[in-house]
């Protein structure tokens, strides 16, 4: 076994996972740690990949030659594009994806991996000289080193789970805690907070009945994840669908006390667009029903997630509402749901990298910055990686930007507003979101993953035709066009202005599909389905670009617009609560000040320059 690496990985979670590859991708040699290499790809809590914002980070995961993707497709066994209605922009491909075939995937991809050692054992201390990390020490005393470490230990500093009035250190159920990495990582000087997070207790399939309960079905086309993929791979099945009623909300209503939530035994703060079921009862108390997915886990047993009552309250309280639930009367609960209470580090003391700013080498990634959720640990660790690897080969950082990029949003976001809760993603954050789509990941950034050595020669090629495809597509386009007049009587609601336009300038138009264009140019059928796609989504949003751009450089310029004191959000519409207790509470002085607040979105930031406006020019007038 070799005892010095380029870059050494703690932890072999969705971070580890994605750090440990992008840096063998690099050609560095790499170790990653972890405590049990059966649980490398685990997902502790809801076995689904993707979503709104998140299927974003995916798409561009992908796009740099991650791992992520292509496993989500490998093990997906219910495909959904959320938001399917509304426009590429929003829309968020997500799977449902069998648990044990995850695993299986990622730790048979890892173990392949020539210059990736993977090595079992706890990382008990971080050594380090004057100059910054120099490696490693695991509880059997074994030392590593390395000039670049990655800690990506999730849950696990600290861990605390909780059930009721029962709490124990725990990583998550099944993993011990990391309490002497977490004392070493205090010895760091670091700003340390408390968070916390939940999950539904899980229920034996075969004792629910489903003759009773909705059925929802995944989409018949299913959208992948991965540039790559080209069909799904596992059997598809349908979830089911329930609700909680009155009598459930009254046994959780009665029991609240008893909650590790609610009976004051957490300090952490937890993720309030993930809320547990004891807060959705007490938010929501006007609602006589909530929404539970009943999502297989797998296809090899029989454990359902069912998503939507994740608790900290007592195993007999569980039993009770769960019992309460229609389909669920004779359920078994095969795992109770728990709250887990862990250590993250602000991750305002990290540089864009994901170094730390007062140890040179020390990288952090996941959810130990804060974050929740797979996808936002994977990104992160891909950066993390990538730049591990290229610090240990002298070059410099490789920036990701809010304006090509989610992960370049996730990590802007982290380290100038850090967090007051679990940060998760969302399409609102981004204020380039309509250029910034799942559909053009890979036109954003695969050639940055070209040029700096992380994409695959696989990919290369494939990226370079496609690209060459929607090139000679686009001329083919330019060359047919229409007079205003033709147009018309094609039914196409066209300017009747005497200028011809081009097939490609249709395109552009919201009612104008690349069908439409077949049946006036036949000619065009020939061009493959995947860069029609791609060209209308290109075409559709072009002009709204370029409407963005101007808007957000015209923001920018309203950036030192002074807020009056006692300026007040709680009656502008469109605010969300939220924004608007969270502003309120900041009083903040300037326009600027408004907009880094944590979750701040550029349309709020639009709400309220618009409400400054109407005051100024109410006071003007009066
Ligand atoms: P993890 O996936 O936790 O991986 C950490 C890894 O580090 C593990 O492999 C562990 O063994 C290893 N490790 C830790 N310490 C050491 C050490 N000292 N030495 C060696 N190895 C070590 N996300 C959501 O999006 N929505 C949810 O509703 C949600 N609920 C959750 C509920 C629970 C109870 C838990 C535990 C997590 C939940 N999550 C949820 C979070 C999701 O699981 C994480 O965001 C994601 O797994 C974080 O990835 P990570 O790589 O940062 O850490």
């Amino acid at each position: 076994m070799k005892h010095n690496f380029d870059v050494i990985v703690i932890g072999g979670g969705h971070a580890g996972v994605e750090a440990a590859l992008a840096a063998s991708r690099l050609g560095v040699e790499v170790c990653l740690v972890t405590h049990q290499i059966a649980r490398i790809g685990e997902m502790s809590c809801n076995p689904a990949i993707g979503g709104l914002g998140k299927g974003h980070l995916v798409r561009e995961i992908d796009a740099l030659d991650g791992f992520m993707g292509r496993a989500a497709d490998y093990s997906g066994i219910q495909f959904r594009l959320l938001n399917r209605r509304k426009g590429p922009a929003v829309q968020g491909p997500r799977t449902q994806a069998d648990r044990a075939l995850y695993r299986e995937f990622a730790q048979n991809y890892l173990l392949d991996i020539e210059n990736l050692n993977v090595l079992e054992g706890e990382v008990v201390d971080i050594l380090s000289d004057d100059k910054g990390v120099t490696g490693v020490e695991l509880a059997d005393e074994q030392v590593l080193r390395s000039q670049q470490v990655i800690l990506t230990t999730g849950t696990f500093l600290n861990g605390l789970i909780h059930i009721g009035e029962e709490s124990r250190p725990g990583g998550r159920i099944g993993d011990k805690a990391s309490t002497r990495l977490a004392d070493r990582i205090y010895d760091l000087g670091l700003k340390i907070g408390r968070l916390k997070t939940g999950t539904p207790p899980r229920l034996d399939g075969k004792t629910i009945d489903w003759s009773v309960v909705e059925t929802q079905a995944g989409d018949e086309d299913p959208t992948l994840f991965s540039f790559m993929s080209k069909g799904v791979i596992a059997r598809q099945i349908n979830c089911g669908v329930t609700h909680t009623n009155s009598r459930t909300h009254e046994i959780i209503e009665k029991n609240l006390a008893k909650s590790a939530m609610y009976g004051g035994h957490i300090e952490g703060t937890g993720p309030r667009y993930c809320p547990s079921i004891e807060d959705k009862v007490v938010r929501f108390s006007e609602k006589e029903s909530h929404q539970i997915f009943l999502e297989p886990e797998s296809l090899s047993d029989d454990r359902i997630y069912p998503n939507g009552i994740s608790t900290s309250l007592p195993v007999d309280v569980q039993e009770a509402y769960v019992a309460s639930i229609r389909g669920l009367e004779n359920a078994t609960i095969l795992q109770p749901g728990y709250a887990i209470e862990y250590d993250y580090v602000d991750p305002r003391s990290l540089g864009t990298d994901l170094q730390l700013n007062n140890t040179p080498g020390l990288y952090l990634a996941g959810q130990i910055n804060g974050t929740t959720g797979y996808e936002e640990a994977a990104a992160q660790g891909l950066v993390a990686g990538l730049n591990a690897a290229r610090r240990s080969n002298s070059q410099e950082k490789l920036n990701f930007a809010r304006s090509n990029s989610y992960i370049g949003v996730m990590i802007d976001d982290l380290i100038t507003h850090g967090v007051t809760e679990p940060y998760r993603m969302f399409t609102s954050r981004a204020e380039y979101r309509l250029s910034l789509r799942a559909d053009n990941a890979d036109q954003r950034l695969t050639p940055t993953g070209i040029e700096v050595g992380c994409v695959g020669d696989e990919r290369r090629k494939s990226f370079d035709k496609k690209m060459d495809l929607l090139e000679s597509a686009a001329s083919t386009l330019n060359q047919y066009s229409i007079t205003p007049n033709e147009g018309r009587k094609q039914g196409l609601a066209m300017n009747q202005d005497g200028v011809r336009k081009t097939a490609m300038d249709l395109l552009t138009y919201k009612d104008v599909s690349f069908d439409d264009l077949i049946t006036i140019w036949p000619g065009l059928a020939e061009i493959r389905p995947d860069i029609r796609f791609q060209l209308s989504c290109d075409a559709r949003y072009s002009t709204y670009i370029e409407r963005q751009k101007r808007e957000i450089e015209s923001l920018q310029k309203d950036e030192k617009t002074p807020i009056p004191n006692g300026f007040s959000y709680l009656d502008i519409p469109g605010l969300s609560k939220e924004l608007q207790s969270k502003l309120e509470l900041a009083s903040p002085e300037s326009l600027g000040q408004a907009g880094r607040i944590e979750g701040m979105t550029p349309a709020a930031l639009t709400l309220i320059l618009m409400r400054l406006k109407k005051l100024q020019s109410s006071e003007k007038s009066a």
